[in-house]
């Protein structure tokens, strides 16, 4: 039954305790059974939704109701990325200071639009930030701004070099302009699609991106980018952004952006690096070589959700000229204007309010410190490096690309197998199907391409062994069905 007292208020402070208690025992024992979970639920669509009732209870249930059917509907849903042996896509995974700074940040419920309406806000963000960029070795000409994800991020960078062109875009837009030729933005083949998006909801349609050839090793190819160039602005186009990468999405490779830096600035281009995946790699201190060259850039982007155990969401915009970003974006109705002096930070994007991200991040970085984030994010590599040694010496596996950071893209090839993409997306499926772990996959010159992530704060060397044992038990089933077939 409800117990609320008059018709506003909310739960009764005893009652919030209580609760509160038994939630934070619940996700305590949470972690603790983490490994007990299918890492992949076993749902099949539609389960959920109906077993929900179709329409809003119209009284107030007991919280204890509410917490059963999370057990019983809700907990069956859930696929476990925080599961040591999750190492599909970025595995990545929150951290009990995350989630009480998600807590507390709910708690304050402040929409960060106006330094007014949220000064703790805005004025942690700033500072937490600044903490990363020097964590990172970015110079201090970056000034950051936190959006949701490296997608959003990635948006407002190339709707900032595009309000940089002068071209009164803001102003006139760009439909219906003779005087308006194509513009054009560069990326890699490798690039994540994130950046097709970007180009795609500024307007300038797919024709507007220009995907430049990458090497044997996945990166952009700076020779193919400056011809690209040149042949743009031979034909009348307006190149004005270069997307780098550091840390592609399919095997983490490392565009040379101190090679693409030159040509940028020889063409007056933005230059944007995506570093949603190893801007935390760069932390470290014999890693930090990765951002060679964006010192230079216009602007970069690094996920504290994907690899510095921050709970989704939280997306560092890094940038030169928050100016142009500004001028792309503001724009102040009457009841929003103040007269102080101040960062407001519904200027710097498309939202209005914003939620108090940096409270997470804040408590992560102080929890486990400098050397503690370095220390984790090191481990990570040497697992990853521990699994390409096994697969490096044995005769049924092989590396398809090389492993800068925690990724390691793989696959099986017994001799006299003539289908390998079809074995290899059968081993993926049937590990993945037994719930025991989870991986995920990527082509690579045309091959079925197996990508094993380390990123958990939960993982440990067992559960590497683990993955590797479970790879050549299903091997081994494949090959004895082959075996039987014939
Ligand atoms: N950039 C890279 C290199 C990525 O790997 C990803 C996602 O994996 C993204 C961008 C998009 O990230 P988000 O989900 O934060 O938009």
């Amino acid at each position: 039954m409800n117990k609320k007292t008059n018709a506003s208020s909310d739960m009764s402070a005893a009652d919030f305790r209580r609760h509160g208690y038994e939630m934070i025992d619940w996700i305590a024992d949470y972690f603790e059974r983490l490994e007990d979970f299918p890492v992949l639920s076993k749902i099949k669509p539609n389960d959920l939704k109906n077993a929900l009732p179709a329409s809003a209870p119209l009284e107030g249930e007991s919280f204890g109701d509410i917490f059963a059917d999370v057990e019983k509907l809700i907990l069956p849903a859930v696929t476990h990325w925080n599961h040591p042996n999750f190492h599909g896509l970025f595995s990545t995974s929150t951290s009990a200071a995350g989630i009480f700074g998600e807590m507390l940040s709910a708690t304050f419920d402040m929409k960060a639009m106006l330094w007014r309406t949220a000064p703790a806000s805005t004025e942690l963000e700033e500072t937490v930030l600044d903490w990363l960029r020097q964590m990172m070795n970015l110079n201090a000409g970056f000034k950051g701004i936190i959006y949701d994800t490296a997608s959003v991020s990635t948006l407002h960078a190339i709707a900032a070099a595009r309000e940089g062109l002068d071209l009164k875009v803001r102003e006139n837009g760009m439909s219906g302009r003779a005087d308006l030729p194509l513009l054009r933005v560069y990326t890699s083949e490798q690039a994540h699609s994130s950046v097709e998006k970007a180009v795609l909801l500024l307007g300038l349609g797919q024709k507007g991106l220009r995907k430049i050839e990458t090497d044997e090793q996945f990166r952009m190819r700076p020779d193919k980018l400056r011809e690209a160039i040149e042949e743009d602005k031979a034909n009348g186009f307006i190149p004005f952004c270069v997307v780098a990468t550091v840390g592609t999405t399919s095997t983490t490779s490392v565009d040379p952006v101190d090679e693409i830096v030159p040509i940028c600035e020889e063409h007056a281009l933005w230059l944007h690096v995506d570093a949603a995946y190893a801007g935390s790699a760069a932390i470290v201190p014999e890693l930090q070589n990765c951002l060679k060259g964006c010192e230079r850039a216009d602007s970069v982007v690094t996920n504290p959700h994907k690899w510095l155990f921050t709970p989704f969401d939280l997306s560092v915009l890094y940038c030169r000229h928050l100016d142009l970003l500004k001028r792309a974006f503001s724009l102040v109705p009457e009841y929003l204007k103040t007269d102080e002096t101040v960062t407001n930070q519904m200027d710097y994007g498309i939202q209005l309010g914003r939620r108090f991200r940096s409270l997470k991040l804040w408590f992560v970085i102080r929890y486990f410190g400098q050397n503690g984030l370095i220390e984790r994010i090191r481990e990570h590599c040497r697992l990853a490096k521990l699994l390409a040694s096994w697969i490096e010496k044995s005769e049924d596996w092989e590396l398809l690309a090389p492993i800068p950071f925690a990724l390691v893209c793989f696959r099986a090839c017994p001799k006299n197998t003539e289908d390998l993409d079809a074995l290899n997306e059968k081993l993926m499926n049937s590990i993945n199907t037994s719930g025991e772990a989870y991986i995920s996959h990527t082509k690579l010159n045309e091959k079925f391409t197996l990508r094993l992530s380390i990123g958990s704060l939960q993982v440990e060397e067992r559960h590497i062994e683990k993955i590797w044992k479970l790879l050549n038990e299903n091997l081994a089933v494949a090959k004895s069905e082959k075996l039987n077939d014939n």
